[in-house]
């Protein structure tokens, strides 16, 4: 048969991996293995739950062989699944998860950056190729008579032609180069094993010779062929915590999350009673590069009594939630759930409820325990927790405590509870900027005023916030109020300002009265120091940023929002505009006044011709 070309960002991966996964090529055995576990998964589950697989016997099992000649050879061998020549084609010959293409397309070729992002998608199968200057995979699919040999260089192509083999399984035969001729070796394979495949469900045997001398002089040299099992093969999850070490709980991680580093932390849970199950769960320390993606990963596996049942169901937490990694294991579901089964599962649903339960319980533990390491936690995860805030109500209490924001009081990020802690007895509700990127939003000429009164402002400078703070509406029965809306101004208002206000109600009118449907009101600030003016929302309405960010994700259909000018009457261009009578002058300076303030916030203006005409006049007026 022909060779195949690989499509091209199975060459791109390939590329990447032998040049920045380099320094642990040891992971290829691990990611051999744990593809031979995952099949010997498949292959269970269809005997428990599919009439043509329920009486098949097998004995299920992971066998490594390896030659140690002129060419040195590793076989992992196992009698799982297996594949047909299509899987062969779809499964080694392309990379299947769109994720991985679309990460493919964004690497930056920086070599060691890379070599950390590589590791949290799995580089799975092509990872040999860095040990490897040839490799074999003969195997056969369950219920098919037919077996087929894949072979490649792991350079440009690979071929598929018909083979043969006594059961189901897969046999992978990798013809290591100079740079893999250490793996041939029982020590060097037993240790990989305990270090990175001990807790693979199934036994792993290691097949090899001892060599011993014996007789007169210890002379006669004896060659015993042995077979010996080499891991412990217990799901690690149900050894008790006093068994685990750190160590293996890590390696664990690693095993079944696909990143080269160390979680942030895990949370190991039994819970026995009217329903058992256990439960590993474990927090990265970086989010995985799909956690905004629509096609994200699950990161959690469903088994059931040990056996894996799924681990594409993407419910088994909520959403926001999918940055969590591991295990529930569930004494209770039937083998053959479903997908429709589990989502309306009663025994589902109280694992799903506890588990939340548990880990945004551990979550809050770790803050007030560990801050530093929370900040770090917090770095990652604060966005899916907002949407959690969004989402999950049934936990938006527990959410509150756990979101941070960033604040006009440090350049850190800040608690609600510690913001409360510091409020004032005078102040009457949490004051918030959204809508913008920081920079902005702390240059607002909004927050002086509150800044002057002695009232911290939270940043709210991601995107979700604009979306998510409006629901949240109070924090310990204290308002939540967003200062670039009309409603917030009133709390730090004087007798004083008021009756400013009413001076500055001709100017008003006569600004208003100039700008037209451009604005929905005009009314005076008493709450800008050095601007003349700036824009808000009148308080239903999302802010201007938040209108710009719907329209440029397709929202078109969006009513137009007109926003509201507020003007400072102390500013010396207000006093001026309440003398001129020139009722175009009065146009060009309120137009330029309003298109300043929106400039000010970050918001393309509808007409930029027309405001740099206005301003061009004026100069030349002025000069
Ligand atoms: P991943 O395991 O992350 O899906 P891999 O590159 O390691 O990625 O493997 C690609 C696919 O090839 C697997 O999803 C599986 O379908 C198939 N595969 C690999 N090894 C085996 C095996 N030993 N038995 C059956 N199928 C396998």
């Amino acid at each position: 048969m022909a060779q195949k070309r690989f499509k091209t960002e199975v060459n791109q991966l390939l590329n990447l991996i032998i040049h920045s996964l380099y320094s642990h090529k040891e992971i290829f055995l691990r990611e051999l293995v744990s593809n031979a576990s995952d099949a010997l998964d498949k292959l269970k589950y269809l005997t428990l739950t599919e009439q043509e697989f329920k009486g098949m016997e097998y004995d299920p099992r992971i066998d490594i062989t390896f030659t140690d000649g002129d060419q040195k050879t590793l076989t992992i061998r196992d009698n799982g699944i297996g594949m047909d020549a299509d899987d062969l084609d779809k499964q080694l010959g392309t990379i299947a998860r769109s994720g991985t293409k679309k990460f493919l397309s964004q690497m930056g070729g920086d070599a060691k950056k890379d070599a950390n992002l590589i590791g949290q998608f799995g580089v799975g199968f092509y990872s040999c190729f860095m040990v490897a200057d040839h490799v074999e995979v003969i195997t056969r699919k369950a219920g098919s008579d037919q077996a087929w040999k894949w072979s490649s260089d792991g350079k440009n192509s690979y071929k598929v032609e018909e083979s043969e083999r006594e059961e189901q399984g897969t046999t992978i035969i990798v013809e290591l180069n100079e740079e893999g001729d250490e793996y041939a070796n029982r020590w060097q394979i037993e240790q990989l094993v305990k270090k990175y495949s001990d807790h693979i469900a199934f036994p792993i045997f290691l097949e090899y010779d001892q060599e011993s001398y014996e007789g007169e002089d210890n002379k006669e040299k004896k060659i015993e062929h042995k077979i010996e099992q080499i891991n412990t093969a217990a799901a690690l999850w149900k050894r008790s915590k006093s068994d685990l070490s750190e160590e293996d709980y890590q390696e664990f991680y690693k095993s079944l999350s696909y990143d080269n580093e160390d979680s942030l932390f895990y949370i190991h849970t039994r819970a026995e009673g009217t329903i058992e199950y256990t439960t590993l769960f474990y927090i990265p320390k970086k989010a995985p590069f799909d956690l905004y993606q629509a096609d994200y990963k699950p990161g959690v596996k469903l088994y059931v009594k040990r056996v894996f049942i799924t681990d594409d169901e993407k419910e088994l937490l909520p959403p926001y939630l999918r940055f969590v990694k591991g295990v529930i294991d569930s004494e209770d579901l039937p083998l053959n759930v479903s997908r429709e089964i589990l989502q309306q599962n009663r025994v589902m649903s109280s694992i799903k409820i506890a588990s939340v339960k548990k880990i945004l319980g551990e979550f809050k533990k770790l803050s007030e325990s560990n801050p530093e390491k929370y900040g770090e936690f917090i770095k990652e995860f604060n966005r899916p927790l907002k949407e959690g805030l969004y989402s999950d109500y049934a936990n938006k209490e527990n959410l509150m405590e756990l979101v941070r924001f960033k604040t006009t009081e440090n350049d850190g990020f800040t608690s609600l509870a510690a913001y409360k802690e510091r409020m004032g007895e005078d102040q009457k509700a949490i004051y918030y900027i959204a809508g913008g990127n920081e920079e902005t939003l702390r240059r607002s000429p909004l927050i002086k005023g509150y800044i002057k009164k002695g009232y911290e402002v939270l940043i709210m400078d991601d995107e979700i916030d604009d979306i998510v703070i409006p629901t949240i509406g109070n924090y310990k029965e204290v308002e939540l109020k967003a200062i670039n809306k009309s409603g917030a101004a009133d709390d730090i208002k004087t007798d004083e300002d008021k009756k400013k206000e009413e001076e500055a109600k001709p100017v008003l009118d006569k600004i208003k009265e100039a700008l037209g449907d451009r604005v929905k009101d005009v009314i005076a600030s008493t709450r800008l120091e050095e601007a003349p003016a700036c824009v808000v929302v009148d308080e239903n309405d999302p802010t201007v940023q938040m209108q710009q960010m719907l329209k440029a994700m397709g929202q078109t259909e969006m009513p137009e929002f007109t926003p509201i000018l507020e003007i400072n009457p102390d500013h010396a261009i207000l006093q001026r505009i309440a003398e001129i009578d020139d009722a175009d002058m009065v146009a060009d300076v309120s137009n330029i006044l309003l298109d300043q303030a929106l400039l000010a916030e970050g918001v393309m203006i509808k007409k930029p011709v027309e405001f740099t005409q206005r301003l061009s006049d004026l100069l030349s007026k002025i000069l």
